[in-house]
C-alpha cells in the first residue's frame, strides 16, 4: 500500500515526535518503521513488553504504538504500568489488537490507551488514527504557528518574530522557545528540559540548560521587552507572566 506523502509543514512539524513502535511479528514492525519513518517520524522500536517498559523509562517517547500480545510483558500490562506512572500518564498510546478481541479492546481503553486499531488494518487507517490522537492530546503538535503575547514562532518555517520583529535564534534555544510554547505555566526542571528539549543528545550537564536559557533570555528580550521567562527557585523554569 502507498501512502500519499504529506505535505513539507507536517513532516517539519513531525520531526520532533519521537514514536515508540512495539511490535513481536517482525514484518509488520518493518511496515509500521518504514510508514512512520516516511512521514517524518522519528522512530524507535521494541520487539517485546520488557524491552519497551525499558526504553520508555530511559527516555519517553512522544508517541506510542503498542501490540496487544507480546513476549515477556502483554501490551495491556505495559499500557497500565505506564498510566501508574505519573511521568508517563500523559503519553498517547495507540493500541494494535486481533481481530474478535473485541473484550480486549474494551479492557485496553480502560486500561487507558488512547485508541486502537483491528488486525489487520491499513496503514492509512493507523495514520488517522494516530493524527486524531495527537490533535486530541497534544493540540500544539499540529499547529503551524505557536504564539504569545506577541512571540510568533512559524514551525514551519523556523521564523520566529517578537511584536513583528525578527528573532534570531540559536537551534537549541529555537527549540526550548518551541518547548516552553506548547507548555505555557508550566515549571519544568533542568532535568526535565535536558530529557525534552535535548532529547537525543547522549549527555549535556544541567548546567547548560541555564547557559541556552540565558541566550534565549537576550534573544527574544532584546533587554528592553518583558521577560516571560520566570526562574523558579530550587525548581526549575518557566515560560509565561
Ligand atoms: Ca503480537
Amino acid at each position: 500500500e502507498i501512502m500519499p506523502s504529506l505535505v513539507g509543514s507536517e513532516m517539519c512539524i513531525r520531526d520532533r515526535l519521537k514514536t515508540l513502535i512495539v511490535e513481536d511479528e517482525s514484518s509488520l514492525l518493518e511496515l509500521l518503521k518504514f510508514n512512520f519513518i516516511k512521514d517524518g517520524f522519528k522512530v524507535d522500536t521494541a520487539t517485546d513488553g520488557e524491552m519497551a517498559l525499558e526504553k520508555i523509562l530511559n527516555k519517553a517517547p512522544d508517541l506510542l504504538i503498542l501490540d496487544w500480545m507480546l513476549p515477556k510483558l502483554s501490551g495491556i500490562e505495559l499500557c497500565r504500568r505506564i498510566r501508574k506512572n505519573k511521568e508517563l500518564k500523559n503519553l498517547p498510546i495507540i493500541m494494535l489488537t486481533a481481530r474478535g478481541e473485541e473484550e480486549d479492546r474494551l479492557r485496553g481503553l480502560e486500561t487507558g490507551a488512547d485508541d486502537y486499531v483491528t488486525k489487520p488494518f491499513s496503514v492509512n487507517e493507523l495514520m488517522a488514527r494516530v493524527k486524531a490522537v495527537l490533535r486530541r492530546i497534544r493540540p500544539m503538535f499540529t499547529e503551524e504557528v505557536l504564539s504569545y503575547k506577541g512571540i510568533v514562532v512559524d514551525l514551519v518555517s523556523h521564523k520566529v518574530t517578537r511584536d513583528s520583529e525578527t528573532l534570531h535564534l540559536g537551534p537549541t534555544e529555537f527549540n526550548l522557545l518551541v518547548f516552553f510554547m506548547e507548555n505555557i505555566g508550566r515549571v519544568f526542571s533542568r532535568e526535565q528540559l535536558l530529557n525534552h528539549v535535548w532529547k537525543d543528545e547522549a549527555y549535556v550537564e544541567p548546567r547548560t540548560v541555564d547557559v541556552h536559557i540565558r541566550r534565549l533570555r537576550k534573544s527574544i528580550n532584546n533587554d528592553v521587552k518583558e521577560d516571560f521567562i520566570r526562574t523558579v527557585r530550587s525548581a526549575g523554569y518557566c515560560f509565561g507572566s
